[in-house]
């Protein structure tokens, strides 16, 4: 660090440089929103999920349905076979025809329930089919909804291309400003502090870590004569 003064170019520079970190730390978490929302839209993804489970939820409603019609058809089967039976005359014992009687009863009782079983099926998939043309047409709106959000979405991404790219060539003249061992002191912990390798000693202390900062650091930094390192998290030091 060198003992003379430093200039009022450089420290302007200082500020300058920490101010746009500041903005670009800012700027790449905006950046990073916008092309996520400009690659997956949640609420469209959402429509999507809800369309697509009511139609589900009618399949499985068709799919019950179906197997009920099945099974009234089999009951109506094996009544008719029944009921050909004890008209046939071919039953030999009262046995026989007790058994067929029984039967028959037995498959009039299932016909009865298949019927309660049927209207039950009909009535849920109705019911399954009404929620999905609301559905349908809430999907269209909102994949309408969806186009100009990501047009949006996408004209924020280039805006913040730009202010970085604006932002880095303020950085660039700033860092050219500065004695070659700060900017390499600089340099060394950008990517190491996640883009911020400044903080400020207030009343003492490091703005970053809030550990104290050394009364001769103090000194420097009111005196201009060079920019300290936080001795805990190693940022370079600035005045508030
Ligand atoms: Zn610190």
């Amino acid at each position: 660090m060198a003992d003379a003064s430093l200039s009022a170019e450089v420290w302007d520079a200082l500020r300058q440089l920490a101010y746009e970190d500041g903005e670009r730390v800012a700027v790449r978490s905006a950046l990073s929103h916008a092309k996520e929302r400009a690659t997956l839209d949640v609420r469209l993804g959402a429509a999507r999920t809800r369309l697509s489970e009511a139609e589900q939820a009618v399949a499985h409603a068709s799919t019950a349905r179906r197997a009920i019609e099945d099974q009234i058809e089999d009951t109506n089967l094996r009544t008719k076979r029944t009921e050909a039976r004890l008209a046939s005359g071919r039953l030999q014992s009262e046995r026989e025809v007790q058994a067929a009687q029984t039967e028959l009863e037995n498959l009039q009782a299932t016909a009865v329930q298949n019927d309660e079983a049927w209207l039950l099926a009909t009535s849920n998939e109705d019911t399954a089919k009404s929620a999905v043309p609301g559905l349908t047409a809430a999907l269209a709106s909102e994949e309408r909804a969806a186009e100009d959000r990501q047009a949006a979405a996408e004209r924020e991404v280039a805006d913040a291309e730009r202010r970085l790219a604006a932002i880095d060539a303020v950085r660039r003249d700033a860092a050219q400003k500065l004695p070659p061992d700060i900017r390499d002191r600089y340099r060394a912990l950008y990517p190491k502090t996640g883009g911020r390798p400044f903080a400020e000693a207030i009343a003492g202390e490091c703005s970053n870590c809030h550990r104290s900062v050394p009364a001769a650091s103090v000194q420097m930094i009111r005196a201009h004569t060079g920019v300290p390192s936080c001795p805990s998290c190693g940022r370079l030091l600035l005045a508030p």
